[in-house]
């Protein structure tokens, strides 16, 4: 799972993330609601290692992201320490970020090689597989620029995939694609969450998709949670006026 401990996040006077505290149980799958600019994509980033914390805790499993324990003290994590963390979160962007000048299969053997160590057989094998599951088995020569949005986005799920981190982090991940591909990826995504045990985070305006995906909706509003339930009862009956004028603005 995930856990952050009054996590504080600021770009320059900008208080982003204000001792912020959540947690998400392993196998859990959460996900994140709120105004543009509340702070979410920050969320993940600081998850993936791209953003620095000025502030505060973040767990994966039993240990901390940014912070290792040395003689009973907990000091700045080093590089090391970062990239073993990092192989166990696996996160997919709004516009695909897939590697440009690679095919699809190089897409997705590319991590497992280089970072994991798995042998090209190996890693072509796991590739072959989660192509298959996200029904591309035919498109593994193709370049990204040959694939529509939707395609691009399945593929970077199978990227994702292939790392077989145990937490995955959504970003928004169907508001690039044209509105007739949104549900095609978003069925997909549900499936994969209902059928793995992988730990998920999910930022997203689309509601329905929110209440297929998660067992627990956070709302969130400047760095910090406003209130957090089942969907049917966020989307239903939220108990905050934050959160009905943040619903009512969206729906
Ligand atoms: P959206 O739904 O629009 O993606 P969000 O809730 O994901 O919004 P963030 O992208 O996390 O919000 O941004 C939170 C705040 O942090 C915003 O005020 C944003 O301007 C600021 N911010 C984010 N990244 C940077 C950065 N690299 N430098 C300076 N400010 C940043």
């Amino acid at each position: 799972g995930i856990r952050f401990e009054k996590v504080v996040k600021r770009f320059g006077h900008n208080v982003v993330l204000r001792e912020l505290d959540f947690s998400v149980a392993p196998g859990e799958r959460v996900t994140l609601i709120g105004p543009s600019g509340s702070g979410k994509t920050t969320i993940l980033r600081l998850l993936m290692t791209l953003e620095k914390l000025d502030d505060g805790l973040i767990w994966i499993g039993d240990e901390t992201l940014w912070h290792m324990e040395r003689g009973g003290k907990r000091v700045p994590a080093g590089q090391k320490h970062l990239h073993e963390m990092r192989k166990q979160v696996g996160m997919v962007f709004q516009q695909f970020n897939l590697f440009p000048n690679m095919n699809v299969l190089r897409n997705l053997t590319e991590g497992p090689v280089r970072v994991l160590g798995l042998s090209k057989d190996e890693a072509v094998e796991r590739a072959r597989g989660l192509l298959d599951l996200v029904g591309l088995a035919d498109k593994e020569n193709a370049h990204p620029t040959q694939l529509s949005g939707g395609q691009q986005q399945r593929v970077a799920i199978a990227r994702a995939l292939a790392m077989q981190p145990r937490v995955l982090l959504l970003d928004e991940v169907t508001s690039a694609l044209d509105p007739e591909l949104v549900v095609g990826v978003q069925d997909l995504l549900r499936d994969i969450a209902r059928q793995s045990d992988l730990t998920l985070l999910c930022v997203t305006h689309e509601m329905t998709f929110a209440k297929d995906i998660s067992d627990r909706v956070l709302m969130f509003d400047q760095g910090q949670i406003v209130e957090e339930g089942p969907p049917d009862r966020i989307f239903g009956e939220p108990s905050e006026q934050r959160t009905r004028d943040f619903l009512q603005a969206v729906l």
